[in-house]
């Protein structure tokens, strides 16, 4: 998905300064942002209070929307530098449609996994026909300095491994939990997981202490930590913690977030993660110019002119506002 926020903010996070060491419970709660005339997201990273968790630099969720008689999610070529992104699906599909080539229907609980490097371009769209419902999360792991300007690949996978214990399932999307190592190219230490819990489940998770962790509710009634969290909000967990606390008053569908701190600045703005305001602005002329992002085939409309840019210089700064 792209930032379709015509207003697109600028935003400067990453250095350990601002990583929350211990445990803690911050609940963090969504931006209404509209995509389009008909799909409404809410935004949970980045957010006023909280912008990276580990190296995830970007969380959207959206839906569950009823599109039986409407396009649904129909994202123009648009271009990425400098992350990768996550499509995570509870419901529905999203048609991939890349500057590789790549042609990739991404199903519920399928991992689809684009690595941009120095740049691609891409488009995402409910295809037709499709099913009534569509529900999701997509989301963005920065690329730490030595590998951002990796060549960019694509990565569907259909089959990921699973941790279960009484009322839990855990798919794990990224990174490696209780030892079930995820098929996805990670570049820095980093922890994605789905978690589907039953009604009644208790469970405890096992965490890594010297990551931050944070709890995104994408369905259902549940407590992490012992607070509940609503669908389409975020819990913010901090680091030190060695498990975590679920309860599920129904069936629930969670999703965890973590890493190790990312400890390089970056400055974030539109659909590019760099590191200086001159990178940000030479690949907003290379997207308008049409170079260097590639050509997506088969996209019935054009592509998604980039924004203007702030009329402040963008510089690098601290994980909080
Ligand atoms: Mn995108």
């Amino acid at each position: 998905m792209s930032n379709l926020d015509r207003q697109a903010a600028l935003s400067v996070c990453g250095g350990r300064g601002f990583v929350v060491g211990e445990p803690v419970r911050e609940l963090l709660t969504p931006r209404h942002v509209q995509l389009g005339e008909s799909t409404e997201v809410r935004r949970l990273l980045p957010n006023l209070g909280r912008r990276m968790v580990g190296a995830w630099a970007f969380v959207d969720h959206y839906g569950p929307d009823d599109i039986a008689d409407e396009p649904g999610m129909q994202v123009p070529p648009h271009p990425h530098m400098g992350l990768q992104t996550v499509s995570w699906l509870h419901d529905g599909e999203v048609l991939h449609r890349d500057s590789l080539g790549s042609l990739r229907t991404i199903r519920p609980r399928e991992l689809g996994l684009m690595t941009s490097g120095r740049a691609i371009s891409h488009s995402e769209e409910s295809p037709k026909p499709h099913a009534r419902f569509l529900h999701g999360a997509q989301l963005w792991v920065a690329l730490p300095d030595a590998h951002r300007n990796v060549e960019p690949h694509f990565q569907h996978h259909t089959d990921l491994p699973t941790v279960t214990a009484p009322g839990l399932e855990a798919t794990v999307i990224l990174g490696e939990l209780d030892g079930a190592r995820s098929p996805g190219t990670a570049y820095t230490p980093i922890i994605g997981a789905d978690l589907a819990l039953t009604a009644g489940a208790e469970a405890r998770l096992p965490l890594d202490p010297d990551f931050e962790y944070a709890v995104l509710s994408m369905s259902g009634e549940a407590e992490v930590d012992g607070v509940p969290v609503l669908p389409g909000s975020m819990l913010y967990l901090g680091c030190g913690r060695a498990e975590l606390p679920l309860r599920a008053g129904s069936d629930a569908g969670l999703m965890l977030l973590g890493g190790e701190p990312f400890e390089e600045e970056i400055v974030m703005w539109w659909n590019f993660v760099g590191r200086s305001h001159e990178e940000i602005e030479q690949a907003r002329t290379d997207w308008t110019t049409g170079t260097r992002f590639g050509e997506v085939e088969g996209y019935d409309g054009g592509r998604l002119p980039a924004p203007a840019l702030p009329p402040v210089a963008l510089k690098p700064r601290g994980r909080v506002r």
